[in-house]
Parts: structure tokens; sequence; C-alpha cells
């Protein structure tokens, strides 16, 4: 059965997930040897799948794996004890452990209580099920060790935690730090470390002890089945910087020197192939201070790119007229790689909740030197329940908003994100004399502040003439789609307040979205200035109303400019007290108000996708083409991945 667009959703009144199958069309159309490939690299990324699970939580694999041992023997349990066991372990799935994939706040189960994971503990014990207790540990011993990591909400309640005046070390339960470690202990390692992506740091007599990912090391079997099949990949590669490029991982994973990462990013840069791929530890959301990486990979191949090529184009012309001082505006920028892609599968941070796009890689020096790539995944960007969209649109947006969103709301939101991607990061350079990295610099605010500057960016351009001329649209229908993007971008941010429980906001893009929103509504920091644009109440209900696009694309140059010389002079304290001032919480009111809307709509707060699968043809041993094939749930995909795990058999 082709199992494609919803699939299922989570939650009460199926609000927190909205599960749907992504469809790749073209696969069949690739050579056989790109199919191969596209095989391998599969397999690389569902293989470190798991890291990612582990870098997450010190406990998420553990819980993860005890809950699937359960639901595999759920014939064993009370029927109400199997589906609170399946019910928790979607939510582990989909977030890759206790905690919320976006909010970063530790998610409790919703059915399973204390008293029946141990009572189904016991059944699939009696029944054989092997629950895997540590050493010298009972499977109660297990529980009991295991039990405040799922049922207590008080006890390491965030992920990350980047609230100033904390130590963010300290108080982040994400496990790139050894409980107890803190920031101080940390700085005594010295700046040779302070740095590094590849890194766990544990703690041994009070010390900081960094453990590096690699084979030998951190990870190390996981990382030896990644590189398993990556090697396979590069045997099979399009052009000689592909190859060489896999060549360079493979060592990274074998001897966790970063320079090897480095090698790899502008091998990447250089290649120009059908399929393309990420893996390593590229983005670094979940780490407080902003630096170390979380594993992600995925496989994709290329479709129609020819007007994201075009914008790519002219990335100098845009660069020239950006508001910010000269001094701070790139005279030379390689022509950035832009395309447009379907995406065959996506693991670790990037699945199964994904981002609709990406700029890599994030080291500064190399996008100086070599440019950087622009990827729009196509399909997930265009993923959607049609349904879902028109009653969205209906309740949240202002009636006479309604027919431009509904028109144009497409459109602009892709060209939001091609120029965010495209012409937003890439953009800009740092001081002369900086010295070191603007993002070592800026700290913890600065993946916010990179997320805002690249949006304010495609903003602040949807209505520059070069758009037309490049083929984007009509210059008649322009203006409508610079309103549709204001409108889009700024009620859809406060339609995303659903999606959290408390009235702030904690992940980066949805703070530099908040920061956006409250800056034109308040009228700039000091609140002296008006953008035309407002909220709104109609019969109680609040709505983002634009009444001066001109207004508010000035308020917009304005922000961004603000945010280009904060990242240029590396100002770690201005950029924390703008994002703490306007980009973090919300006004309680209106939170309540979104809350309630969404709650009768049932909307999912957030999407989860599953992919299809790749069957291997193998001919003496050897894989010599691929088929894919949808055919799986979020349940059937996650157990086999599980299963995939450090296992390189060739299925
Ligand atoms: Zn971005």
């Amino acid at each position: 059965m082709v199992k494609l667009g919803e699939l299922e959703r989570l939650g009460t009144d199926g609000m927190d997930y909205l599960v749907l199958g992504v469809e790749v069309r073209g696969f069949e159309d690739l050579s056989a040897q790109q199919r191969v490939l596209a095989y391998y690299l599969y397999r690389a990324a569902v293989s470190g799948h798991a890291v990612f699970t582990q870098q997450s939580h010190r406990h998420a694999l553990e819980i993860q794996t005890l809950m699937e041992t359960l639901y595999l023997h759920r014939e064993h349990l009370a029927p109400e004890q199997a589906e609170a066991v399946h019910d928790y372990l979607k939510y582990l799935w989909v977030n890759h452990g206790q905690y919320d994939h976006n909010s970063h706040a530790k998610v409790l189960p919703r059915l399973l209580t204390q008293e029946m994971l141990s009572d189904a503990a016991g059944r699939a014990s009696l029944a054989g099920a092997d629950l895997d207790p540590a050493p010298g540990e009972e499977v109660a011993g297990k529980l009991r060790r295991l039990q405040p990591h799922i049922f207590d909400a008080s006890v390491e309640p965030l992920q990350v935690n980047q609230k100033p005046g904390d130590d963010i070390v300290e108080t982040s339960a994400v496990n790139l730090y050894a409980p107890g470690l803190t920031q101080e202990m940390l700085d005594g390692l010295g700046a040779k470390w302070a740095s590094r992506v590849n890194v766990r740091f544990d703690l041994e007599d009070g010390k900081a002890v960094p453990r590096l990912y690699r084979i030998g090391g951190e990870y190390s079997k996981d990382l030896e089945t990644v590189a398993f099949f990556l090697s396979k990949a590069a045997d099979v590669a399009e052009d000689g910087e592909q190859e060489a490029g896999l060549r360079a991982l493979v060592e990274f994973y074998r001897s966790g020197d970063e320079e090897k990462f480095r090698e790899y990013c502008v091998h990447w840069l250089r290649s120009n192939t059908t399929i393309d791929y990420l893996n390593g530890f590229i983005e670094s959301y979940k780490d407080p201070r902003g630096v170390i990486g979380q594993f992600e990979a995925n496989v994709s191949f290329v479709a129609d790119s020819s007007l994201i090529d075009a914008l790519a184009d002219e990335v100098l012309y845009f660069e020239s007229r950006m508001l910010w001082p000269k001094k701070y505006r790139r005279t030379k920028i390689n022509k950035p790689v832009a395309n447009v892609v379907r995406v065959i599968v996506e693991t670790g941070d990037a699945g199964p909740q994904s981002p609709a796009a990406y700029n890599l890689p994030n080291y500064n020096d190399l996008r100086r030197d070599f440019g950087s790539k622009n990827i729009v995944l196509e399909n997930i960007e265009g993923a959607r329940s049609q349904g879902l969209e028109d009653a969205a649109r209906n309740e949240f947006f202002l009636p006479h908003l309604r027919e431009v969103h509904r028109k144009h709301g497409d459109t602009a939101r892709r060209w939001i994100v091609y120029m965010h991607e495209v012409i937003g990061h890439g953009s800009g350079q740092p001081e002369p004399d900086l010295g070191e990295d603007p993002g070592v610099l800026v700290g913890r605010a600065y993946s916010a502040l990179e997320e805002c500057r690249a949006d304010l960016v495609a903003l602040y351009f949807m209505g520059d003439p070069k758009l037309v001329e490049i083929g984007a649209f009509t210059a008649q229908d322009q203006p409508e789609i610079v309103l549709a993007s204001l409108v889009r971008y700024l009620q859809g941010m406060m339609m995303s307040y659903r999606s959290v429980e408390k009235p702030q906001v904690r992940e980066a893009h949805r703070r530099g979205r908040q920061l956006v929103l409250q800056y034109l509504v308040n009228g700039g920091e000091d609140g002296n200035e008006d953008y035309g644009v407002q909220v709104v109440q109609r019969d109680g209900d609040y709505y983002v109303d634009v009444t001066d696009t001109v207004r508010a694309r000035q308020g917009v140059g304005k922000l961004l400019e603000r945010l280009q010389i904060i990242k240029s002079t590396g100002n770690a304290t201005a950029a924390a007290d703008l994002f703490e001032r306007l980009g973090t919480h919300l006004d309680p009111d209106i939170h309540r108000n979104i809350r309630e809307r969404a709650a009768r709509l049932k909307i999912p707060r957030h999407t989860a996708f599953v992919f299809p699968r790749l069957i291997p043809e193998i001919r003496d041993g050897e894989v010599v083409d691929a088929r894919l094939l949808s055919d799986e749930d979020l349940t059937e995909q996650h157990l086999r991945f599980s299963r995939l795990r450090q296992n390189t058999a060739i299925n």
C-alpha cells in the first residue's frame, strides 16, 4: 500500500503532530549508478540516526530502546499498556528523545504511567523480552533509574537553556555536557576547545574532559557504520569532487580531525552532481553555546533549479543594495550554488522534523573563501494538508487579507525561502580586524540573530524589480506578493504561538520571527516609529494587519541594518538584550487566544515526515540498482531504522 500525504495525527485531538508521507517523484528517471549511490548514502544517513538521539539526552536512546522492546512484545501487555507505550514511543521517535525538538522542553508521556510501565516491563520480561539492564542492575532498578527522566517534569526540565544570567552549560540537559559540568570548567580548557564541533565534554575529578566523536571514541560503532556506507558511496560517486568529499568525511569519522570535515565541506561546495547529500555534525541549535554540531544526514537529487539559479546570479546586485555600512558589504562574492532538490530521506537533527531549506557550510571563513551552497527541499517545502491550510487561513487571517494570501501565499513563501538561503545567510562581512568568528563572539543569541537576518533580507528585497526581471513573478503581481509575504510571515509567526506551551519562544528561527513581528508592531526598539503593522482585535480574536507595505519595508531595513552591525562587530550584549526584549516573550493574552483557536480547529502544532525506503537490487553480492517504495508508516519506519543501527548488511 502506498503511504503518502497525511498518515496520522498525534496527541490529544491529533493536535501535536501531523505525520506526512513525503512524495519523491522522479527517482526512476535517475541512472542506475545514481540510484546505487543514493542507496549507499541513504544507508549512511540511517546509520547515524541514533547518534543524534544519543546527543539529545544521555538516556534518550536507552529509553527509546526500552519502549521499542516493550512495543515489540505488545501482545503480552494489557491493551491500554501497549497503546500507552506506542503513543509515547512515537513522541520519542519524532523528537529523538524526551524533549520537544522545537521548544527544548521536556515532554511527559501522554498515556503511560509509572505503574503501567513497571507492570508492562514485568509482563514483557516474563515473555522473554530482554530489557537490557545495565551490568549489576535489575530491570526494576533500571526503571527506577530512568523514571525521573521519563515521568518527572521537574528533573532536568530544559534540554537547552539560554536564559541570560544562568550557567547555560550546567542547566541544559542536552548530552553535549556531562551532568555537573559548568561553563567555568569548560572555559578552563582554553580557546582550542571553545569552537570544536565534534566533541562531548565529560566530567572527571572536577575537570572537563573532551571526548571526540570518532571511530574509537564517542559513538564509535555508529560512526563506523556511517563510514562503511560512505566508503561504498565514494566508489560510485558522480564526480571527483564528490568522491574526494566522501573520502575526507570517512577520514573525519576515523580521526575526529575537524580539519577533515572542513576539507569535506570544500569538496562538497565544488562538486556539481545530481545526487547530493549531507552527513556530519552540522547545526548547533541543541548546544546552548551554539557551537557543537548535532548529527544529521540526508540524500537528495536535483529538481528544476532554474529560478533559484537566476537569483544566485544576482547575489552581488543585492549585496550592493544592503542598507548597512559599506565596510560590512562584500564586494566580491562567488556565485552561490543554489539547488532545488527532492529529498529521499532525512535523519538525525534533520528528520522526522525537517527544515525546508538550508545554507551550508556554517564555517564563516569557508563561506568567505569558497562560497556556500543553498538547498531548498522542494518536496518538504511543498508538503501539506490542503484542508488544514484553508481552515487555518479562514481562522487566523483578517478577511481582507485572505484572498491575497490564498492567491500569492505559496509564491511568497517560496521566495522568502529562496532569498533567505541564497542572498540572506551569505550576505555581509565582519569588521576587518575582528579577529574571531562573529558566531563565537555573539554566542548564545547568534543562531537566532542569523536566522532573523536572513529572513529580513528576504522580506526587504521582495519588492525589488530584479525579481521581476529574473522571472520570479510579474510586475503586476509584485505589490500583492510583497503584501502576501509580510502577512504570511507575520501572521504565520503569530499562528505558530499555538505550538509553544508557555508565552515565550526559544527556538532560533522563531525567536527571529518574533523579533521582526514585535519590532514592526512596536514601531522600532524605542517605539518612536510607525511601520504600518498592527496587532488588532476583532470579536476578541487577535490578528496581524499590514496597512502600509512601504513603511513596513523601512522597518525591516532598519532592523536588518542593526542586526548586521551587531554581527559584524560581534556584539554579544547587544544581541542578547535585543532578543530578550523583543524576540523571546509573547503577549500572554495573544498566546492564549491563538492556542484556543488552534484547539478549536484542531490544527497540529508540528509536522513530522515519513520517508520512502530504498530497496537494493543485488547481483553477485553487489548492489547494481535500487528502487523506491513509499509503504511505511511512522512506526514501521522507525523500527526499521533501529534494526539498521550498527548494521552493515545490504538489504
Ligand atoms: Zn536559515
